[in-house]
């Protein structure tokens, strides 16, 4: 269920979306809160809290996103926070999940900051009680589950060394976003018929490696559209 909000601090229109995990969270416990991260430069975040109905029951702003921003550089935030816990979170963010975010306050606002660059005004759902979460991830801890499309996420923040941090940011930010538009459009090609693997490849000008790749995001996302993926003679041969 798509929604839309007004920043009551910009006046932006913001967009998220509610899904039946969440509903049945806030059936649970009451609200869930959804932060949804914008404005750029001057980043603030706006926490939705929405009841079981999906309802907007309230909202909260969160304003000191910013004052880090000066000091450091996108490369700087992801070796503070570790390299293969930003690729986790990136990547469970691109599958959906509930992420909590277990950490000292300072690296967490880091986090807020470098995702706020990297995912501009996409949706992300990071929600401050455990109990909300499908995920937890400690930035401290070393055991964290794995999560489809880390190893990819990861491969992606090792690339472009030799470009400006704006660059790489802009890198970054269109990769995961093509990734997520490509995701969607499986889910949404899936959702009206079946395909075969070969056919679905061509339609999205994808190799066999990125298939994998969204495979399983759609796998973890959407186990029931997987078996609409048939396989064709041509897949065989
Ligand atoms: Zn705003």
């Amino acid at each position: 269920m798509k929604r839309s909000i007004t920043c009551p601090k910009c006046n932006k229109m913001l967009y998220y979306e509610i899904n039946d995990k969440m509903r049945s969270k806030a059936r649970v416990s009451g609200l869930v809160p959804i932060t949804i991260i914008h404005g750029y430069p001057d980043t603030h975040a706006l926490v939705v809290y929405v009841d079981a109905n999906g309802a907007n029951r309230g909202y909260e702003i969160i304003e000191n996103l910013v004052d880090l921003r000066v000091s450091y550089k996108s490369r700087e935030i992801i070796k503070i926070i570790g390299e293969d816990k930003v690729a986790k979170i990136i990547a469970g963010i691109i599958g959906g999940y509930n992420l909590y975010i277990e950490g000292d306050p300072e690296s967490i606002k880091l986090l807020h900051l470098l995702l706020a660059k990297i995912l501009k005004r996409q949706f992300f759902s990071i929600v401050d009680n455990e109990k909300l979460a499908d995920v937890k991830i400690s930035l401290m801890s070393k055991k964290n589950p794995k999560l489809p499309g880390e190893k990819y996420v990861l491969s992606l923040l090792k690339e472009g060394k030799d470009l400006s941090d704006d660059g790489y940011i802009n890198m970054l930010s269109v990769r995961i976003s093509q990734l997520k538009t490509k995701i969607r459009s499986v889910i949404d090609m899936l959702e009206t018929r079946s395909w075969s693997k070969t056919d679905l490849m061509n339609e999205l000008e994808v190799n066999e490696k990125e298939f994998e790749l969204i495979k399983q995001f759609i796998k973890s996302k959407r186990p029931d559209l997987l078996d609409k993926i048939i396989t064709s003679i041509l897949d065989i041969f």
